[in-house]
């Protein structure tokens, strides 16, 4: 997650700062963004899919995500209890982990995922 806050996880956007070319810079989810960590965990109409599942299962307010530190932080909005807090920001780390793996599982093994899948 702190790497991933830092922009040190590897994009396509990431290594190609880096000298690296890569053939397709478009997000594989939606084709509409870049492989960025900006766009994949927060902008990405697939991710916004996942993080409304998430919400709703947690019973709390619709995310509104506009960064990844956004998101590392979005378990202390509200009064809620620490465990609680604790309790979403496992979850929420969690579905990135499975969204970063969704994504490399499709970008390398062309294996398909539904966000249906990782919510599950
Ligand atoms: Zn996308």
């Amino acid at each position: 997650m702190w790497r991933a806050e830092l922009g040190r996880i590897p994009t396509v956007g990431a290594l190609s700062r880096r000298g690296v070319m890569v053939e397709n810079s478009e997000c594989c989810f939606c084709s509409a963004g870049s492989d960025s960590v900006s766009h994949l965990f927060t902008s990405c109409p697939f991710a916004l899919n996942l993080w409304e599942k998430i919400s709703l299962w947690c019973r709390v307010h619709r995310f509104f995500v506009f960064s990844f530190r956004d998101l590392v932080e979005v378990h202390n909005s509200g009064p809620r209890l620490e465990s609680e807090k604790k309790a979403i920001q496992g979850v929420i780390y969690t579905a990135c982990w499975l969204l970063w793996k969704a994504k490399n599982d499709f970008r390398f093994n062309n294996k398909r995922c539904s966000v249906e899948e990782i919510f599950c």
